[in-house]
């Protein structure tokens, strides 16, 4: 069992989590296919925590936790997160088309 399967509550919506559940990511306009595993997720743990919003999302839409925190984070939790102040080397650019 472990961490394969479960449910949670998000935004005061259950959902169910793990990497058997199938999903899409949750940025806007994009269709890509992923499953709720922790590999799609913003921030470590299920639901999302004061640093992440649980949401999953494709590689193409998450990016390093800032320096010091664990798992990903989607764009806008990202910089939510980074301080402008400091510019990252390994910072990703995003460029739209
Ligand atoms: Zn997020
Ligand atoms: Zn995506």
């Amino acid at each position: 069992m472990g961490n394969m399967h479960g449910t949670i509550y998000r935004n005061g919506e259950k959902i169910d989590v793990g990497y058997g559940v199938t999903a899409t990511c949750d940025q806007p306009d994009c269709t890509e296919e992923i499953d709720r595993g922790l590999a799609y997720l913003c921030g470590s743990v299920h639901g999302g925590d004061e640093y992440s919003c649980g949401g999953y999302f494709c590689g193409q839409h998450l990016y390093m936790a800032p320096e010091g925190h664990h798992g990903n984070r989607c764009i806008r939790c990202r910089d939510h997160g980074a301080d402008p102040t400091e510019d990252s080397d390994d910072a990703m650019v995003v460029t739209f088309h």
